[in-house]
């Protein structure tokens, strides 16, 4: 099925909009991701002795703040009903929770659906003040840049795949919906992060950088096809899906860190199905071969994660000082002066939204854990 196909499922019904949802997910794997895979795999070591915590400053625009603004954001509720867990965890896609538009002039949701769920999760359903307090935050991140322009959001609870905290995906005629598992919405640092990664998406996979072309991450092909499809590039980076633009960000990322061997050695397990709901042995084996070369695991699970992965640490750790490839791909984003703009544009967003939401210049909650647990 096209994104096309899917865009023009939008107007059916509510399971219509469940299988919109699903679709769009297994469809542009574009996922934001939690620690789980970083308590199995850390690379970049998070010393939070080089992130000092001066006073709150909505002017903040470097990291030497951001990690006070980062302790006076409230966390953002995550699903806890251990006596549901069971009935969740088998629950595959999980549960559509309810879907808004944005309007586009003044950024407020209006409901587009409110499924039916079990009674358990209508608390969640039901909190619109939390679906408004996620989308304000993120879109204050979003609009940091000029490109991102969320057209839909929907919130869901999906603890089936435990991972996948976020996703974005985008139709043809070039609308975004940002999709939110609230099962995995928790400390104001995941969900800043989270934001970040899938802002990333938007910033490097928008009609701007790429052209689609498919197959998608989660389509059965062969070496003929992929390298059929990759024909069609011609000299332009080729990321699995899309063809890069000349002058976009991932083609000059995907050609100076994903060629050689390594690119063989990925295409060889995305063609086994790298994409599907468990993480395949064979990707975390590409990742251990190329460890020092990812900032996370599952930066390695292909180009478009790669560059949103080390988007995320660009925007949220201090400018890297060592030389491996990882560090480099961090290095990458300085090259550009409108994204080191927009990188303290980002910081300051988040600090100004702390400040607004203490009305103290003092953090009155516990320091953030930045090293994995
Ligand atoms: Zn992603």
């Amino acid at each position: 099925m096209s994104d096309t196909e899917v865009a023009s499922t939008r107007s059916d019904s509510i399971w219509g909009k469940a299988i919109l949802l699903i679709g769009g997910i297994t469809l542009l794997c574009c996922f934001g991701m939690l620690s789980y895979f970083g308590l199995l795999f850390y690379v970049v070591d998070r010393d939070v002795s080089l992130i000092p915590s001066p006073t709150l400053d909505p002017n903040c625009g470097e990291n030497f703040c951001l990690n006070a603004c980062l302790r006076a954001l409230p966390n953002f509720a995550r699903i806890d009903l251990p006596e549901h867990k069971n009935e969740l965890d088998q629950k595959a896609g999980g549960y559509v929770l309810a879907s808004y538009w944005v309007k586009q002039a003044d950024g407020s949701l209006n409901k587009l659906s409110k499924p039916e769920v079990p009674s358990y999760l209508q608390p969640y359903q039901d909190d619109t003040e939390l679906h408004a307090r996620i989308w304000k935050y993120a879109k204050q991140i979003f609009d940091a840049g000029d490109q991102a322009h969320i057209s839909y959001i929907t919130f869901y609870a999906d603890t089936h795949v435990d991972r996948y905290a976020a996703s974005v995906w985008v139709t043809s005629s070039g609308k975004w919906t940002l999709n939110v598992n609230l099962a995995e919405f928790g400390s104001a640092w995941d969900t800043s992060e989270t934001i970040i990664h899938e802002h990333a998406h938007i910033l490097t996979l928008d009609d701007s950088q790429v052209t689609g072309i498919g197959p998608w991450y989660d389509e059965e092909i062969d070496r003929k096809d992929f390298d059929a499809k990759s024909n069609v590039c011609g000299e332009q980076f080729f990321t699995g899906a899309e063809c890069a633009r000349d002058t976009s960000y991932i083609n000059e990322f995907g050609k100076r860190f994903w060629h050689g061997q390594l690119y063989e050695d990925w295409v060889t397990v995305f063609l086994q199905g790298s994409e599907t709901e468990e993480r395949s042995p064979a990707l975390d084996e590409f990742y251990l071969k190329y460890q020092d070369q990812f900032v996370t695991a599952y930066a390695a699970t292909n180009p478009s994660e790669d560059i949103a992965e080390s988007w995320s640490e660009f925007i949220l750790f201090p400018k890297p000082a060592g030389d491996s490839v990882a560090q480099h791909k961090i290095l990458f984003f300085y090259e550009y002066p409108e994204l080191v703009q927009l990188r303290g544009n980002i910081l300051s967003t988040i600090c100004q939204y702390a400040v607004a939401q203490t009305g103290t210049p003092t953090p009155q909650t516990p320091a953030v854990q930045l090293t994995p647990p």
